[in-house]
C-alpha cells in the first residue's frame, strides 16, 4: 500500500473560540491511503477538535495539516474547493447534522453536483445508488430526516459524504448516540464499506471496544497530545503508556457497544490550563520529578509504535 497520504504535522493551539483554544498541541499523525486510524480519549481530550481541525472546520493557530502534501487549509483558513470534497466528515448527532427541509436526495446529492462528481440530471440516479450502499431503500430519497430513526439518518448521514467520492473520512463518535444493538450494525455497515471502498479513514471514539473494532492503528490522546500511538492488535495485546493502561484498567470487558470508561482516579485537568510537564503527571501512579517540568516526547518503543512516557527513557526520576 502506497504510504503516502495525509499527514496532520505539528498542531499548536486550535481554534477560533476560547473552549478550544489550546485543545490540541504537538500532535502529529500520520494516516496512510486504504488505513483507518482509530482516535481515542476520554471526553474533553480535544479528539473532536483534532477531527474538525484535519476536516478543516477549524483552523489550526500553528501549525499545518498536510493533504497528499499539499496544506489542507490555506493562509486565511479557507480550504480550496478540491479538499472540501476530498476530506468529509460525518459527526455525532445524526439528528442535528441533517437539514430537517431537505429531502434525503437534496441533502445527498447537492454536494456531488455542486462539485461536479455527478451531473444534475444523473443525481437521482446516483443518489439512489449510494442509500443502497449504506443499506438503505432508494426510494427514502424522496422523505424527510423526521421520517427516519436514528441509524437511519446515520447511514444517511454516512452517504452524504460518501456521494463525494472522500480520499478520506473524519467519523466523530459516529455510533456514540445509537442504541447498542444499532450501533453494531452501522459499525458492520463501515466495516464493509471500507473493505469495498478501500476507504481511508479517522475514527474518533471514547470507546475501546468499538475501535479495535474498525482500526488498524489506535492513537490515544489525552489533553490535547497524542500519548501513544500502535498497530491495534500491539495496542489492545500490551498497552505502554500509563495512560493507555489506566484506560484499560478503567474497562471492566472491552467489547463492542461498551459505554464510557469508568473513571480513572483524579479528575481530568481544564484542557485550558493543563499541568505542565507531563499532563497526566496528577493521575499518574509512575509519576517521578521529572514529569512535573518535562514534556515527554512521543519516540518509538517497538515496531510502528509510539509512546510518551520517561519511563521509556531513563525513568522519572
Ligand atoms: Fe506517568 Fe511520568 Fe510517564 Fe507521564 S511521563 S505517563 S507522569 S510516568
Ligand atoms: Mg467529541
Amino acid at each position: 500500500r502506497p504510504s503516502i497520504g495525509e499527514r496532520i504535522a505539528g498542531l499548536l493551539g486550535a481554534g477560533r473560540t476560547t473552549e478550544i483554544v489550546r485543545a490540541v498541541s504537538d500532535v502529529s499523525l500520520t494516516v496512510r491511503k486504504g488505513e483507518v486510524v482509530g482516535l481515542v480519549g476520554e471526553s474533553g481530550c480535544g479528539k473532536s477538535t483534532l477531527g474538525r481541525i484535519v476536516a478543516g472546520i477549524y483552523t489550526p493557530s500553528d501549525g499545518k495539516v498536510l493533504f497528499d502534501k499539499g496544506p489542507v487549509a490555506r493562509e486565511k483558513g479557507r480550504r480550496t474547493d478540491k479538499l472540501t470534497t476530498r476530506i468529509q466528515m460525518v459527526h455525532q448527532d445524526p439528528f442535528s447534522s441533517l437539514n430537517p427541509r431537505m429531502r434525503i436526495g437534496d441533502t445527498v446529492g447537492e454536494g456531488p453536483v455542486a462539485h461536479r462528481i455527478v451531473r444534475a440530471r444523473d443525481a437521482d440516479a446516483y443518489v439512489a445508488n449510494t442509500l443502497e450502499r449504506v443499506g438503505l431503500d432508494p426510494s427514502y430519497r424522496r422523505r424527510f430526516p423526521h421520517q427516519f430513526s436514528g441509524g437511519q439518518r446515520q447511514r444517511i448521514a454516512i452517504a452524504r459524504a460518501l456521494a463525494m467520492k472522500p480520499d478520506l473520512l473524519v467519523l466523530d463518535e459516529p455510533v456514540a448516540s445509537l442504541d447498542v444493538s444499532i450501533q453494531a450494525q452501522v459499525l458492520n455497515l463501515f466495516m464493509d464499506l471500507r473493505r469495498d471502498l478501500d476507504l481511508t479513514a479517522i475514527f474518533i471514539s471514547h470507546d475501546l471496544g468499538v475501535v479495535r473494532h474498525v482500526s488498524d492503528r489506535v492513537a490515544i490522546m489525552y489533553l490535547g497530545r497524542i500519548v501513544e500511538l500502535a498497530p491495534t492488535p500491539e495496542l489492545y495485546a500490551a498497552p505502554n503508556h500509563p495512560y493507555t493502561r489506566a484506560l484499560f484498567e478503567s474497562v471492566p470487558r472491552v467489547g463492542v457497544g461498551r459505554k464510557n470508561f469508568r473513571p480513572i482516579a483524579g479528575e481530568i485537568p481544564s484542557p485550558l490550563h493543563p499541568p505542565a510537564g507531563c499532563h497526566f503527571h496528577p493521575r499518574c501512579p509512575f509519576a517521578g520529578p521529572r514529569c512535573r517540568h518535562e514534556v515527554p516526547a512521543l519516540l518509538p518503543v517497538g515496531e510502528g509504535r509510539l509512546s510518551a512516557c520517561h519511563l521509556n527513557t531513563g525513568g522519572t526520576g
